[in-house]
């Protein structure tokens, strides 16, 4: 599975879809802006198991702003948002607090729609991300992706229960595999971030995200079958907190 992946952003989307579709790959196909998902979604008409996510993602708030209404128009379309959170970096520390109102809003437009699930960022802004879910009604199911928060920010996140999605770029470092380490098995589950996450160069592609199965297991101690089913029990309990089942 890739729970975490911009298919639009691909120089060639078809064709990774296709190579997902061989793999049977399952794909959590997230956008940027409100803009994007109509199209996005069209992208994968025909593939059952990619799903699209309406987003706004933090880096483009302050200048997407105005497309909210846009994104509360098109909500009850998926039961999937992302990517959306907050981006702390230097380069975009100044646009935190729009960030953090666009990020309030759609916390409580999902809550309102009765929860969604949620894929988010939260780069260099961990503490304030934790900080908006802990303050909101708590009908989503939020998946923190690459998540590099400190092992206290760990901590918090799963006393919240908090999803995450790893990907072999963050898991390819000592301190991504720390953070790993401290997630619970249940909650895990895989993505690329493609195409800006690359292997070799290259934006790794939905079917690599399995590039991170011998590292998990080696990380929770079993064998690469049993990491390979714990995380299809995962995606099936993904599946059904998305669809509402026992909300
Ligand atoms: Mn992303």
């Amino acid at each position: 599975m890739d729970f975490h992946c911009h298919l639009d952003l691909y120089d060639n989307p078809q064709e990774v879809i296709r190579q997902a579709t061989e793999a049977g790959t399952y794909v959590l196909s997230v956008t940027t802006t409100p803009k994007a998902f109509p199209g996005t979604k069209r992208l994968s008409a025909n593939s059952p198991r990619i799903r699209t996510a309406l987003g706004l993602h933090p880096q483009l708030a302050a200048d997407r702003y105005s497309e909210l209404n846009l994104f509360d128009l098109m909500l009850s379309e998926t039961q999937y948002v992302g990517e959306i959170g907050l981006d702390g970096s230097t380069e975009f520390k100044s646009s935190l607090p729009i960030q953090s109102k666009v990020f309030r809003h759609i916390l409580e437009s999902c809550d309102r729609s009765g929860g969604k699930v949620l894929s988010i960022h939260s780069r260099n802004a961990a503490g304030r991300v934790l900080q908006h879910l802990s303050e909101a009604a708590g009908s989503s199911t939020s998946i923190l992706h690459w998540f590099s928060g400190s092992s206290q920010d760990t901590a918090i996140a799963n006393d919240l229960g908090c999803w995450f999605s790893v990907g072999p770029a963050m898991i390819r470092a000592k301190s991504g595999r720390e953070r790993v380490s401290q997630m619970p098995i249940e909650k895990v589950l895989l993505e690329t971030d493609g195409p800006f996450a690359m292997q070799n160069g290259k934006p790794l592609v939905p079917a690599q995200s399995e590039l991170c199965i011998p590292i998990l297991a080696e990380i929770w101690g079993v064998s690469k079958t049993t990491t390979r089913q714990q995380l299809v029990d995962n995606l099936k309990a993904i599946g059904v907190l998305a669809r509402g089942v026992g909300v």
